[in-house]
């Protein structure tokens, strides 16, 4: 057994102070959950314009391995959690110190690095895609191996697509890692998926989940797009990715919110990565459970229990890409945005923005969540509405 002494800590109750590293559109959305419990909180970002440090009750504006900027979250908030698993894992080891950090250190430092993510899952008897680990020129498979063709993936800061390149022979990977300066990379053969499906659950101090139903998700140019949950008619998959969701956080012994990813290959799940915070394809909670993934990271680190996971509409999701805004000619300060007029005629449409200034190129700039009694009423709504709004043009 595993005695953390922070876990003997009494339950923090609102109006405490919480801590959030990261001030992306995760930490808003739990800004937002922690603010309607009636908790405080302190979001430490280095962006002054951070989604989340814009609503946060204080923003610490300082890089996320600055230690007076650490020490006065550590000494101001009562617990600490994280939306951004690129968070160096030494700082939170130097909060854990003086408060409770959930997810811890450890689970972090896993999910933050391919290699050692990919070794964990296997030695945990997790299934995952064919992979070798990449360490220098000389590691890389000659053409002949079956594990052509594959995808060569920077062991860290990894996310949306970026840090990875397809690669058909050993000459194209060895151009690949030399593009990446020869930083240790995964490389995994690449595999024809039926589809991809993850599960978002919430595990609490004393061991307790909450699962909410798996979801279906589909990606353009490596970033999610579509996630619909539940997901359709392959029940018994859907099962086994719960269960080994579940399996993973168990291994991990975590306390938060952990997002799991998977291939379905051949009818097979193999795990392909996991996310130590609340997942995008998870974004549907908000609107479609009764406790959305932002207030289980809340009931999570403040050693609340779990709220109810059950999903009571159908959900379909949709991301919007910074793509979809038009090209701001004129420089003006305020920037052009879609159409929204049609979208938000929808009474089933739920709107979410993130207040972000700069519309880039595959910059998550906001979701729609279309939920109906009826699945197939969702995805032709959201479908439709993805389509007016020219997403995936
Ligand atoms: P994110 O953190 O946003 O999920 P990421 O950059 O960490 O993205 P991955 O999840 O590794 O990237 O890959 C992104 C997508 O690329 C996958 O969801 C899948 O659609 C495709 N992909 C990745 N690896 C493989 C593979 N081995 N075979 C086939 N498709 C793959
Ligand atoms: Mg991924």
């Amino acid at each position: 057994m595993n005695h953390n002494i922070h876990d003997q800590i009494p339950v923090i109750l609102p109006p405490a102070m919480l801590g959030m590293l990261g001030g992306g559109q995760l930490g808003r959305f739990f800004v937002i959950a922690a603010h309607e419990m009636g908790y405080k909180v302190t979001v430490l970002d280095p962006d002054t314009n951070s989604p989340a440090g814009k609503i946060a009750d204080v923003h610490i504006c300082a890089a996320f391995d600055d230690k007076a900027a650490l020490l006065k979250l550590a000494n101001t908030c009562e617990a600490i959690s994280t939306e951004f698993e690129n968070v160096p894992a030494d700082s939170l080891s130097f909060l854990a110190e003086t408060k409770p950090v959930r997810p811890s250190a450890y689970s972090v430092a896993i999910a933050q690095h391919r290699v050692s993510e990919k070794n964990f899952l296997k030695h945990a008897g997790l299934p995952v895609a064919p992979f070798e680990v990449i360490n220098e020129v000389e590691d890389l498979p000659v053409d002949d191996s079956e594990i052509y063709p594959a995808i060569l993936k920077v062991a860290r800061f990894g996310y949306d697509g970026k840090g990875q390149v397809r690669v058909k022979n050993q000459h194209e990977a060895q151009l690949a890692f030399m593009q990446f300066e020869r930083e240790e990379c995964v490389l995994e053969k690449m595999l024809k998926l039926d589809y991809e499906v993850s599960v978002v659950l919430a595990r609490d101090v004393h061991g307790n989940v909450a699962t909410y139903p798996t979801s279906e998700n589909s990606h353009l140019n490596g970033i999610l797009d579509v996630s619909i949950a539940p997901a359709r008619g392959r029940d018994a998959i859907s099962h086994q990715a719960q269960k080994l969701a579940i399996l993973v956080a168990e291994k991990l012994a975590y306390t938060g919110v952990l997002g799991v990813e998977f291939f379905v290959c051949n009818g097979e799940l193999l795990v392909n990565e996991m996310a130590p915070r609340p997942h995008n394809s998870g974004h549907y909670t908000i609107d479609a459970c009764v406790t959305n993934q932002f207030e289980q990271q809340v009931r999570a680190m403040t050693g609340l229990p779990l709220g109810s996971a059950r999903q009571h509409s159908s959900a379909v999701m949709v991301n919007l890409l910074g793509d979809i805004w038009p090209a701001d000619v004129t420089a003006a300060p305020i920037q052009l945005q879609p159409e929204w007029q049609h979208a938000l005629n929808n009474p089933q449409l739920k709107m979410h923005l993130y207040g972000k200034q700069e519309a880039r190129s595959g910059r998550k700039m906001g979701h729609f969540t279309v939920i109906n009694v009826s699945r197939d009423e969702a995805i032709k709504q959201a479908m439709q509405i993805r389509t007016d709004l020219n997403i995936g043009e």
